[in-house]
């Protein structure tokens, strides 16, 4: 058994990784502000609740920290930019200073954000992005470059136990109804009858991975051997461990409405278009060989199968 800190735990991918280290005996401690996470996420789990944020420090004794705490729809992270930009860059700091003290392994959650608008497709880890640094996106891509930035001189300084992971769009159970992102926005849009909102002509691409299959990538990461991970990517020229996570399934935003609608086939929804928001990603795939060799995991949830579950949710929730 495990004594586990997820920082951000409340919100969608933390609430999914809690119950699966709890079904497996570990004892799992959330530490979250409610920012963008929601106390239902956490009724009758059986953890342990810091309410707190995460700039402010991270007490406590832990053999494994799960760095989640941002928000991580682009209406949350952009409501209060200053706010996202801290979070990322202050929380880092706090997790890792907690790691140093008490000698935890750290899994910190990245995003294909670094990446930018890429000008490289599929995006490989060893792609630098092509990121605006004075965009509506910036605060979040920035603060996670530079939180990566932190993780490697924290680990190259004092030999801190850190491994980062750059998540693609995730989607699944847990996931906020009012977040924003586009597959909640879509699917309770058809449940509701409401017009499906296409940003732009619908033609920008995203890979969507159902969030079980990142949970299981991320249980195979932080018990992988740190001597191993040297061996992978020393060789490679990287000081610190970084691997993408995402399913390489590739679809148009305009393919995921009408699967959306495929599945909900009483909707009286139709597509509408609005405007692109500034700096949006025209495309977006991850290249997971690194993340295949290194660890021998790969997503096995096709995105018709994780929708259907996530209707399910939406639906029980209604
Ligand atoms: P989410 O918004 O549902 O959860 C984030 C959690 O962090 C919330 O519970 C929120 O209250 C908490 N939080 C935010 N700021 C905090 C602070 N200052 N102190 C304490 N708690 C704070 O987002 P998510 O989808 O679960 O994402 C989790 C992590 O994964 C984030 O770091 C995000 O950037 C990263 N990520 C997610 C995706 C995705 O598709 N879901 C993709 C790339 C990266
Ligand atoms: N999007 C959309 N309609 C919505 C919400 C999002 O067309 O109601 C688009 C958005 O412009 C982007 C893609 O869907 O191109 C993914 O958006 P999301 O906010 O889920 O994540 P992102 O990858 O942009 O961070």
């Amino acid at each position: 058994m495990k004594r586990i800190l997820i920082t951000g735990g409340a919100g969608f991918i933390g609430a999914n990784l809690a119950r699966r280290l709890l079904a497996e005996g570990h004892a799992v401690t959330i530490l979250d502000n409610f920012y963008t996470g929601r106390r239902d996420n956490l009724a009758g789990l059986g953890v342990t609740l810091l309410e707190r944020d995460v700039r402010d420090g991270v007490p406590g004794e832990w053999d494994w920290i799960f760095d989640l705490a941002c928000p991580a729809s682009p209406p949350h992270y952009q409501r209060d930019p200053l706010f996202t930009l801290t979070t990322s860059i202050d929380g880092i700091r706090a997790v890792l200073e907690a790691a140093q003290r008490c000698g935890a392994r750290v899994l910190h959650a990245s995003t294909s954000e670094v990446y930018g608008d890429p000008l490289v497709h599929p995006q490989p880890e060893t792609d630098w992005g092509h990121v605006n640094t004075v965009g509506i996106r910036s605060c979040y891509d920035e603060g996670k470059r530079v939180a990566e930035t932190f993780a490697l001189e924290h680990r190259r300084a004092y030999g801190t136990d850190v491994r980062l992971v750059r998540i693609f769009n995730t989607y699944g159970p847990h996931m906020d109804p009012a977040d924003g992102r586009v597959v909640s926005n879509f699917i309770l849009q058809a449940l509701r009858d409401e017009p499906i909102t296409l940003y732009g002509d619908g033609s920008q691409t995203r890979s969507f991975q159902f969030v079980d299959d990142l949970v299981e990538g991320f249980l195979a990461y932080i018990q992988a051997d740190p001597a191993a991970l040297d061996a992978f990517f020393a060789p490679k020229g990287y000081a610190i461990p970084v691997l993408n996570m995402g399913n390489p399934g590739e679809f148009t935003v305009r393919q995921l409405a009408e699967e959306v609608l495929r599945q909900i086939p009483t909707s009286r929804s139709e597509l509408v278009f609005r405007p692109l928001p500034g700096d949006d990603p025209k495309r977006r795939k991850p290249d997971i060989a690194w993340a295949s060799e290194c660890l021998g995991w790969r997503p096995t949830i096709p995105l018709a199968q994780g929708l259907a579950k996530t209707i399910a949710y939406f639906r029980a929730l209604a």
